[in-house]
């Protein structure tokens, strides 16, 4: 769940994500569908469709999952190189190439399962509004790898771009890989408004991280969602040692978002306690998050 900026070539102004929306839906070229799904071998393929074909073949069932997935969402699923990556927090990480077929096909699975989730949760929430979410969830660049003797990280995102490792420690459900999946698209569409989390949440941050340190019992009210490092027992959102941590603390944020809004949709109540309800912080990241992404678009009654 790392962000590297400086990967993160594709950039894009605000105003220039909603008008790409409105009047162009973003896609995956060609030219980068040729490098997840053909990277080593030369192909006679000239569309997409024929790309995902011949890189599943030897799997029906997968194949026919990532081209339903493609023709849906416009989501291309294919691989990323082998790297040795720098892992902050969790050290060097080995990461190979591994299509999600075969023994590994139940990712595909789930990822199929969870972007056509995201996409309905989007198209109910704003059915029938004036103003659009200020959101990209489609047409993404989908790399899956195998770590190495290590079962981090479980994905990481750049530039519409996201990772996945198939033996990532938070992709083992159903529900895992939609929540991994949530938080990542936020990192994606929190650069493209040019690293929005630093820029507006970076101040309550820090105040919370200088008051409470790692501490976990300090931490809870503050933590926008359940996650913890196993190693350091912490929230995910405040781990040292893994990029800015703000970046982590707002992507929380968002699946915080996803699951409310989620609860209001299907029961009309939450489950536990409200985020912005808790401590002030809580209050002013919260409405500045859907100010900026989900057009002041909030179900939670207020507190
Ligand atoms: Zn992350």
């Amino acid at each position: 769940m790392r962000w590297w900026s400086v990967l993160g070539v594709l950039v894009a102004l605000p105003a220039m994500v909603r008008a790409e929306r409105a009047a162009d839906p973003p896609e995956v070229s060609f030219a980068d569908a040729k490098v997840l799904l053909s990277p080593t071998t030369t192909t006679t393929c000239t569309t997409i469709p024929c790309l995902i074909e011949q890189a599943y073949a030897r799997d029906d069932k997968a194949r026919t999952l990532a081209l339903a997935l493609f023709e849906d969402t416009g989501n291309v699923a294919g691989v990323g190189p082998k790297e040795l990556m720098d892992g902050g927090f969790r050290g060097p990480i080995q990461l190979v190439p591994q299509l999600p077929l075969g023994k590994y096909r139940k990712h595909l699975a789930w990822t199929s399962e969870a972007m056509h989730s995201i996409d309905t949760f989007f198209a109910t929430l704003f059915e029938d509004q004036k103003i659009a979410p200020s959101y990209r969830w489609r047409a993404l660049s989908l790399r899956y790898v195998r770590s190495v003797g290590k079962r981090t990280p479980s994905a990481y995102a750049f530039g519409w771009t996201m990772e996945y490792n198939v033996e990532g420690s938070l992709l083992t459900t159903a529900g895992g890989v939609l929540e991994t999946i949530v938080h990542e698209l936020f990192h994606l569409n929190d650069f493209a408004h040019s690293e929005w989390s630093a820029t507006t949440l970076q101040q309550d941050y820090d105040a919370i991280v200088a008051r409470c340190g790692t501490k976990a019992s300090c931490l809870e009210p503050y933590a926008p969602n359940r996650t913890k490092v196993r190693a350091t027992g912490t929230y995910y959102a405040f781990q040292p040692n893994n990029g800015n941590g703000v970046h982590e603390y707002a992507a929380e944020l968002a699946v915080r978002y996803f699951t409310e809004q989620s609860q209001m949709m299907h029961s009309g109540k939450l489950t536990r306690r409200a985020f912005k309800c808790g401590p002030a912080e809580n209050a002013r990241a919260w409405q500045a998050l859907v100010d900026e992404f989900f057009a002041g678009r909030d179900l939670v009654p207020a507190c």
